[in-house]
């Protein structure tokens, strides 16, 4: 008994020693700043235990702590993908693929994709949600207690849909009975909103995902066609609210995006359908647009070749074009754009091939990058992700080129470090 007290005793006093072990130190050629929109020359970033204390210009070799030589690379905050689905099977042609595995064996595909996620250089992501209810709750937990790598994940939980909407599992005969934790979102109208959504964030989701219009990839329903009512999603948007945190859209409908815009969504997933009036009220309010300008490619020539069915692939063929031309106006436009591909929809890990579409649709390099760090951080209202500064989390991606020269390099990152922890190097 007494050798257990002074052992704790000895513990006690050795854990601050432990807390303030060497700093850990880092070696930049080039650093993207992507709070000033420039790129700095030959930089040292220090790192205390998950979090940068400080950057600087490099003049010589510290002594006190390791030094990780990044010099002959160029450096960035890791990158966020506001749009993702990691707890889910990718997408195939089975409408009913959901149906085909337990929850445990979920939890062990969003372990994976979660690691490939972060291997890709993506530190954080917003999920969007998933077919069961929470899977998305208990991976991002998971990831915070150690048990296994992934990103920083904020997460949705559920989605909040009308009965065969856009977030239900549709196509499967209509007598079968789907378990409960696959509507744990489904809606009937403004009260059973306020108790679904309520419902959810007691079990710890981040935000809400309210789907708004119909999707490209769940049969029987029209991207164009507005699901929930404006009360409906109002009814959200006041439970997140009451819990300090937001509500997004999907929407790919204009009158769907202006309808979320009224009950107060923070932002619009999609946007594909959007028109003039829509980019005003987002540029206005201050919307954010999340909108997925890769996938469509993806989804024509993979869904095509993988027997697809012909309305998701029509679908896809009406949204794809319009989107991106709405993405040009957008940007145009001045409207708050945060990096967003619905990872799971192609593989993921592949999350950065979207940024040279970004580039080609109007946004300067600088600006594609800004979308995948400090505004989807501003929209994810964290201050501490999306750059490398001091009291920020030390998440970091070395790239071996220039990535304002050529955004594609992004698609091969170099190194990888989460909360001052190298993950790949
Ligand atoms: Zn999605």
């Amino acid at each position: 008994m007494m050798i257990r007290t002074i052992l704790a005793a000895a513990a006690l006093t050795l854990a601050p020693l432990a807390a303030q072990a060497a700093p850990l130190y880092v070696h930049a050629g080039k650093l993207v700043d992507t709070l000033q929109g420039k790129v700095l020359t030959d930089q040292l970033i220090t790192i205390d235990g998950e979090r940068v204390v400080a950057v600087a210009p490099w003049k010589t070799a510290p002594t006190d702590g390791r030094v990780i030589d990044w010099s002959r690379r160029m450096v960035l905050p890791g990158l966020i993908d506001m749009h993702t689905h990691l707890v889910d099977q990718e997408q195939t042609e089975n409408v009913a693929e959901p149906l085909l595995t337990t929850a445990a064996y979920q939890a062990y595909i969003g372990a994976a994709h979660a690691r490939v996620t972060l291997e890709a250089g993506f530190t954080s992501v917003r999920d969007v949600g998933t077919w069961r209810a929470f899977g998305d709750v208990a991976l991002r937990d998971a990831i915070n207690a150690g048990l296994v790598p992934g990103p920083r994940m904020s997460v949705a939980g559920a989605y909040i849909t009308v009965p065969g909407g856009g977030g239900e599992i549709t196509g499967v005969a209509g007598d079968v009975r789907l378990p409960d934790e696959m509507r744990a979102g489904v809606v009937e109208d403004a009260a059973d909103a306020h108790r679904k959504a309520a419902n959810i964030l007691a079990h710890h989701a981040d935000f809400l995902k309210l789907i708004a219009t119909g999707a490209v990839l769940t049969v029987g329903t029209e991207p164009g066609q507005q699901e929930l009512t404006e009360d409906e999603m109002r009814a959200a948007v006041e439970e997140a609210a009451r819990r300090g945190t937001y509500a997004t859209a999907h929407a790919h409908g204009a009158e769907g995006m202006k309808s979320a815009m009224r009950a107060g969504v923070r932002s619009i997933e999609h946007g594909s359908l959007m028109d003039d009036e829509a980019i005003a009220m987002m540029k206005a309010r201050g919307v954010f647009l999340v909108a997925d300008i890769y996938d469509g490619d993806w989804i024509d020539a993979y869904g095509k070749a993988h027997g697809w069915p012909a309305e998701t692939l029509r679908k896809n063929y009406e949204t794809t074009e319009a989107q991106r031309e709405g993405f040009r106006k957008a940007v145009k436009a001045g409207v708050k754009i945060a990096y967003g591909t619905d990872a799971g929809v192609y593989p993921h890990g592949l999350n950065a091939r979207q940024i040279k579409y970004m580039v080609r649709y109007g946004m300067t390099p600088m600006q594609a990058i800004q979308s995948a760090t400090t505004v989807a951080a501003e929209l994810m209202k964290k201050a501490d992700v999306g750059a490398v500064a001091p009291g920020r989390y030390a998440d970091l991606i070395a790239v071996d080129g220039d990535a304002l020269a050529d955004v594609s390099v992004l698609e091969h990152v170099g190194a990888v470090m989460k909360g001052g922890v190298v993950v790949r190097e």
